[in-house]
């Protein structure tokens, strides 16, 4: 069956400076004097912008345990929690994703978490048969044109979108990540918040055109971009000089969250999976 068209929107809930990669190998303890209570501070606000639209959350695992209160508000509002890896870095090796996952045991099973999106959309094949083990449902862990839904076992695979200008691509297997082989093949990976932020007109223009073929979108905001962290740009100056590809997450999309909201409806990505099967 084919669900009625909705935006799949999500937030991936991590720290001001997880797009920066020099801090993933920080002790916890650093990484959460960083964060300096932006995670905690962000989280209201953000839950004031989606007014009564419900959406999915990937939060950082280890957030949980910083702000048990993050995962307590996103639930009481009536959005959907997922994982978005204990800490937020690049995880390639099965049994570091296993380590990675048991140290969130906890709270993954007191929320009910069945969702799972690796960090940077980008994973490893044999994280299906892992995410069935733990009682996830779903990943949204690669990028592919959007209504693509691919079951892996008993687990489905409902990616981030991209928009074919080529050919309709028929391999998905992970990594699928955004690289230059996936833009190379054709494919315009619109549901990054990377694309939002360089070519905003386009994207809500994309999105409205997947609406009108019935099809659901599923893109992806963080909430540096829709609240923004004290002197960000002073503190996060070496890692845009560093790696200028970033600029474009640190751009504010309120506008585009608002546009978005007024003009779709949305539904956490459970709700989309129940109508799949
Ligand atoms: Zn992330």
């Amino acid at each position: 069956m084919t669900p009625s068209p909705r935006l799949l929107l999500t937030i991936d809930y991590e720290s001001w400076f997880a797009l920066s990669r020099r801090y993933d190998f920080l002790p916890p303890e650093t990484r959460f004097q960083m964060d300096e209570e932006y995670s905690r501070r962000a989280i209201d606000p953000i839950l004031e912008m989606l007014g009564n639209s419900k959406i999915t959350f990937y939060l950082v695992g280890e957030m949980a345990g910083w702000y048990p209160e993050l995962p307590e508000k996103i639930s009481k509002a009536g959005h959907e929690v997922g994982f978005h890896c204990h800490v937020h870095r690049r995880l390639n090796n099965i049994h570091e994703i296993e380590k990675d996952l048991n140290a969130s045991a906890e709270w993954i099973k007191k929320y009910n978490v069945r969702g799972y999106r690796a960090p940077m959309i980008t994973t490893v094949e044999e994280v299906y048969p892992l995410l069935a083990k733990h009682n996830f449902t779903y990943s949204s862990s690669q990028y592919a044109p959007t209504g693509v839904t691919i079951k892996k076992g008993s687990i489905w695979e409902i990616p981030a979108s991209t928009l074919p200008l080529l050919s309709m691509p028929d391999e998905f297997n992970a990594p699928r990540n955004m690289n230059l082989k996936l833009i190379r093949g054709g494919e315009f990976p619109y549901g990054s918040s990377f694309m939002s932020g360089l070519f905003r007109p386009i994207v809500y223009k994309i999105i409205e055109r997947e609406f009108k073929a019935g099809k659901s979108p599923v893109i992806f905001l963080h909430p540096y971009e829709l609240v923004r962290p004290l002197r960000w740009y002073a503190r996060f100056a070496k890692d845009l000089l560093r790696d200028p590809s970033l600029l474009p997450f640190t751009f504010h999309k309120v506008n585009f969250l608002k546009d978005l909201l007024r003009n779709f409806p949305t539904s956490s990505m459970q709700d989309y999976i129940k109508e799949l099967s």
